[in-house]
């Protein structure tokens, strides 16, 4: 647990080399948004941002929101509600396991009060507060989506591209899990601008888990690409080809990654370059969305960083 306030100024924009995108004449750069803070990382301080703001507006003193058991989303906003004198709840899906998870255990360190549900619960709190009533539906409380996913998450999400002057590159690549970061990525490319999505999901088709009323009126679809074949397994799940894969990749980038979604997502852009779907001399930009206090939850030695 840190009291460091996120900083946008730690930010920075490192080359990825790789024999592959030297063979494709590809140059690829990784925005490292991780190093925005150890826990509010990456894509979750964009997507909490006008939550926060219009709590603080609302006046309202308790932040409460959904989430699953590595839910980063969760720890996030635990940190964020601390840091910005909120206290916070989070309705967890599945019964209380015997351990919590690290990420469950550093939200209950920043002082969310964890309360969970099995999924049937789970499922019918959703739909009751979607309803507008559930009993916490009073003056104190703000209800922000699970996984930040709606308006303002989008909105925080469209400022990722106004960060530096990110207009040079051809293709934007971002892991997908609601789909809420894809979406303001979406809103915010420029017109020459490819954005591709990797979902971390299984089972998922077309543009999902993207809604269609996210994305503004006037994108193109033709910018857009969901990639549904690099999920290994499923959320969360993970094989040892991604772990030696990540373990390669640091030893050879230097960049730490995360089984949940940026381990699965460099994955891909190395698949994606062999199959040569990047078009020779492209700009290939590759958002480091955090999540990578989630790998504590991996068997100690697995990974060598
Ligand atoms: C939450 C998260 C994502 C997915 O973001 P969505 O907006 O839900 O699609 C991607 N990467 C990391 C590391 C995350 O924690």
């Amino acid at each position: 647990m840190t009291d460091l306030t996120p900083d946008l100024n730690n930010i920075s924009l490192e080359r990825w080399d790789h024999a592959v995108f030297r063979q494709n004449d590809l140059h690829v750069d990784v925005l490292r948004l991780d190093k925005i803070h150890p826990e509010i990382s990456g894509n979750k301080w964009f997507k909490l941002k006008y939550y926060l703001e219009n709590a603080k507006k609302e006046k309202k003193s308790l932040l409460i929101s959904f989430g699953g058991a590595y839910s980063n989303h969760l720890l996030a906003l635990a940190a964020a509600a601390r840091l910005n004198g909120f206290s916070s709840a989070g309705y967890i899906r599945g019964e209380g396991p015997d351990r919590l998870s690290h990420t469950l255990q550093l939200a209950k360190e920043y002082g969310m009060e964890l309360r969970f549900l099995s999924r049937s619960e789970y499922d019918l709190k959703k739909k009751s507060i979607l309803l507008g009533n559930w009993e916490e539906n009073d003056q104190n409380s703000f209800l922000i989506p699970e996984g930040g996913a709606g308006i303002e998450g989008i909105r925080g999400s469209e400022e990722i591209l106004f960060l530096l002057p990110l207009r040079s590159f051809s293709h934007i690549c971002t892991a997908v899990g609601t789909g809420t970061t894809m979406a303001g990525l979406m809103n915010s490319a420029g017109p020459g601008q490819k954005v591709i999505g990797i979902s971390v999901l299984k089972g998922t088709r077309n543009l999902e888990p993207i809604d269609i009323s996210w994305i503004r009126t006037g994108v193109n679809p033709a910018k857009i690409q969901m990639v549904h074949e690099y999920h290994f397994g499923g959320y969360a799940k993970y094989t040892p080809s991604l772990i030696d894969f990540m373990n390669q990749t640091f030893a050879e980038s230097g960049i730490p990654t995360d089984f949940v979604y940026t381990g699965k997502l460099f994955f891909s852009v190395i698949r994606l370059a062999v199959m040569q779907l990047f078009p020779p001399s492209s700009r290939v930009l590759v958002l480091h969305t955090g999540g990578l206090q989630g790998n504590l939850s991996l068997t100690p030695g697995l990974l060598g960083y």
